[in-house]
Order: C-alpha cells, then sequence, then structure tokens
C-alpha cells in the first residue's frame, strides 16, 4: 500500500500533524483534508522519488549507466546529507557537499 504524507495546512495543528505524519492508503481512497487527531487542515506533501541520474542536465530521460558514461555525464546517487556516492562516469568518486 502506498504510504503518503501530510502536514498541517494552517497554524492550526497538534503533535500529530505539526511535524507532518505518514499514512497508509490505497490508491482507491480520498486524501485526507483534516488531521485525524484535531481535524485541522492537512495538505498532502509530495516526496520526490529519488531519481537516478538526477544530476544530470535532463532528468526527463532515463539514461542508461552505459550511456550516461558515452555522453560524458557522471551520475551519483544521494548516500546521505550532502554525500553522493558516483554509480556511473568519470567524475570524482564522491561527492561531499561540505568539503567543497
Ligand atoms: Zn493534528
Amino acid at each position: 500500500m502506498p504510504t503518503y504524507h501530510y502536514q498541517a495546512a494552517s497554524e492550526l495543528s497538534c503533535q500529530h500533524c505539526e511535524g507532518g505524519f505518514d499514512v497508509f492508503q490505497k490508491l482507491s481512497e480520498d486524501k485526507l483534508s483534516a488531521c485525524p487527531e484535531c481535524q485541522a487542515p492537512v495538505k498532502k506533501i509530495i516526496q520526490a522519488p529519488l531519481i537516478a541520474g538526477k544530476m544530470t542536465r535532463d532528468s526527463n530521460h532515463t539514461l542508461s549507466e552505459k550511456n550516461i558514461e558515452k555522453q560524458g555525464f557522471t551520475q551519483y546517487r544521494k548516500i546521505g546529507q550532502g554525500k553522493y556516492e558516483k554509480t556511473a562516469g568519470k567524475g570524482p568518486n564522491f561527492i561531499d557537499k561540505d568539503q567543497l
């Protein structure tokens, strides 16, 4: 079942919704519009899926790793806060934002 993330949409919030909460819902279920605890309005937070190849310019194209190398791109995957590990290409093996 997909998990949806909701967060309080206004100043009205309780501990449950002010920092956001996850709900398991079937696709057929309507999305929540109010917090189940305090009935304050909530909004659905879209969680961007981790897209491989995000570091390439055009994320609409899903390039295979070989193509990425051919095109001279370097592909990274995120391994932590500001840290990326190379999965394809010729760039540095790791990127650490803290060290830039
Ligand atoms: Zn609430």
